[in-house]
């Protein structure tokens, strides 16, 4: 493990007396027009010992992220990853299914970026369903006919045909 980097000086009281500290960290996200009230309680951060004034690096930063990943029930960075490589995908080649640029699906898979709860949904649909994937790559199959087709009344009352669950995602590809 490389040594964590953090400035010793407070940026509050200018005393040389900031170290690594485990805090209860609380803080509220919005997220897709929802707050989340996220609860990190071991939260190792550095922290000014003479004021108490804590300093959110990357690493708290990256603690924090995942606790609110979790808490939303959005796809972990690892997780994003390893799914897409499971399926013999490149960055590019999963950017391209989504129409999302590549930067994006990398930010994802660092965690630098968190991806919206409908995009969370399509990368979890792309990857359960191998038809999907089949009809993103090919646009052809994509292309909506001039008119919707007519319902009949009764296929809104069928039962629906078992799925798989998106839910169903397992947490490790491996
Ligand atoms: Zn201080």
């Amino acid at each position: 493990m490389t040594e964590r980097e953090f400035s010793k000086k407070c940026g509050k009281c200018r005393q040389r007396a900031v170290t690594l500290d485990t805090v209860c960290y609380t803080v509220e996200f919005d997220h897709d027009g929802r707050k989340y009230e996220v609860t990190v309680p071991d939260l190792v951060v550095p922290r000014c010992s003479n004021c108490g004034t804590i300093a959110l690096d990357e690493e708290a930063n990256r603690q924090i992220s995942a606790a609110f990943r979790r808490k939303a029930g959005l796809l972990s960075p690892e997780q994003i990853r390893q799914h897409r490589v499971a399926l013999g995908l490149t960055q590019q080649g999963l950017a391209d299914l989504l129409s999302v640029g590549v930067s994006t699906l990398s930010r994802w898979e660092t965690g630098a970026q968190i991806q919206q709860r409908s995009l969370d949904r399509f990368l979890r649909a792309a990857f359960v369903f191998p038809e999907l994937r089949q009809a993103l790559a090919e646009d052809p199959a994509l292309q909506l006919p001039e008119q919707p087709p007519r319902q009949l009344d009764s296929a809104w009352q069928e039962e629906p045909a078992e799925s798989p669950s998106l839910r169903n995602v397992p947490d490790s590809a491996l």
